[in-house]
């Protein structure tokens, strides 16, 4: 007789989504992972690259003045 609790595959994890907080399914259907979707992934990208090109600008706000003298 075989146990029904022995399952021989995992069932997909459930994690939470980087971008949105909300549930995220954590398994190979999901090419989106960890993200919940296609648009919180997209959005997050969208702010870890306005924060890279935060850096730069951040660096060329120095005052002028003080390398003259
Ligand atoms: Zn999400």
């Amino acid at each position: 007789m075989t146990s029904p609790d022995t399952a021989p595959e995992l069932p997909a994890r459930t994690v939470r989504c980087p971008a949105c907080g909300g549930p995220s399914l954590y398994a190979a259907d999901n090419p989106h992972r960890p993200f919940c979707g296609q648009r919180c992934k997209s959005m997050d990208f969208g702010a870890w690259a306005s924060e890279q090109f935060a850096v730069p600008e951040a660096l060329s706000n120095q005052d002028p003045n003080f390398e003259r003298s």
